[in-house]
């Protein structure tokens, strides 16, 4: 485990905490809701993108410099910040006070848009930036070089593999609210243009229930119409694929270290955030009718009805296109002509 000091005093500003992959969700905006805190309390990832200001536009960037940067296809904006934020939950902050002038926001809370906004107590250096506005994920993300990591411990052990199912949680595709997980559609949405360029263009079959519920509407249209000619299947760690070899495999994503499985042979890898790899692939068990025998004594109601969303799924398209750009495919002109019909298509189906 660590905690993290103040690079100006030393003065120790987290719990501790040890470190997991940043989730894939965790740039992402959603809705217009609060929504709940990115990080488990005693957990840190770390951005390897640059974050916050100063952004710099397209236009100014050009194709070659961003292709330096990882980035293959036009976007907005950069930033060009110091990379290596660390994102901790809020309740894991210590020893910090706001700095008045730097809380904007758009509406009900602070999204950091004037850089750190959170000040060390002991000496008023910028630590660190509180975001908690609607629509983003509530986190503290530690400054670069403001902050330094120090040892507090031994980390938590790095979960096998084949022990992936029995000592991760899944995250199920439907909020106790009845809407679809925010958390699935950026996962989806990553995932998803992945998927999109293992097809090579060519229309793919996605295995039915769930999984098609979740990819077939967008690949239905993002890529052209026929007989599959690639087919894709759910694959990793105690679920060998069945039958002829696949040609792309969904694969958790290790959740602490952000390996992604390989599946063996020549099948194309997509990654899945593995919070929804393990209920695509091991569902939790629901009785389709309620038992026999009337409830017990001193029990007053039945479960709650199954959760049906009032709308279809739709994958996190911000998701879809930051992944989409960051993966060098995207410069073949097939590939890019998607991107840019996305791109250019902010409220198109199906996202
Ligand atoms: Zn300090």
């Amino acid at each position: 485990m660590a905690v993290f000091a103040c690079a100006g005093c030393g003065a120790v500003l987290t719990a501790p905490v040890s470190r997991v992959a940043l989730p894939v969700h965790a740039r992402r905006s959603y809705g217009h809701g609060l929504l709940p805190a990115l990080m488990e309390p005693g957990t840190y990832a770390v951005d390897p993108e640059p974050s916050g200001p100063p952004w710099r536009g397209w236009s100014e960037i050009g194709a070659e410099e961003a292709a330096a940067r990882g980035v293959f296809a036009p976007v907005r904006s950069l930033s060009f910040a110091a990379p290596g934020a660390i994102a901790v939950a809020p309740g894991d902050i210590r020893e910090v006070a706001l700095i008045p002038e730097r809380c904007d926001g758009y509406c009900l809370g602070l999204d950091g848009r004037d850089g750190p906004n959170l000040a060390c107590v002991h000496c008023g250096r910028a630590v660190a930036t509180r975001i908690d506005d609607c629509s983003y994920w509530q986190a503290v993300w530690l400054a670069p070089g403001a902050v330094r990591r120090l040892p507090a411990g031994p980390d938590r052990p790095t979960v096998a593999w084949e022990a992936l199912a029995e000592e991760w949680e899944d995250t199920p595709p439907v909020e106790p609210s009845g809407a679809w997980s925010p958390g699935w559609a950026a996962a989806v949405g990553t995932s998803l243009a992945h998927l999109v360029a293992a097809s090579a263009g060519a229309p793919v079959a996605v295995p039915p229930g769930l999984p098609a519920e979740m990819f077939g509407p967008a690949l239905d249209v993002l890529l052209p119409p026929g007989r599959p000619a690639r087919r894709a299947v759910l694959a990793g760690p105690a679920r060998p694929a069945s039958g002829p070899a696949p040609d792309i495999a969904l694969v958790p994503r290790q959740p602490q270290t952000g390996q992604v499985w390989q599946p063996p042979g020549t099948t194309t890898a997509v990654p899945l955030a593995a919070d929804v790899w393990l209920h695509l692939t091991f569902p939790r068990a629901r009785l389709p009718v309620p038992v026999t025998g009337g409830l017990p004594d001193g029990v007053l109601r039945d479960d709650p009805l199954p959760l049906h969303p009032w709308e279809p799924f739709r994958p996190d398209r911000e998701a879809f296109l930051h992944t989409l750009a960051r993966l060098p495919a995207v410069r073949q002109p097939w590939l890019r002509e998607v991107y840019d019909r996305v791109r250019e298509r902010p409220y198109g189906r199906p996202f």
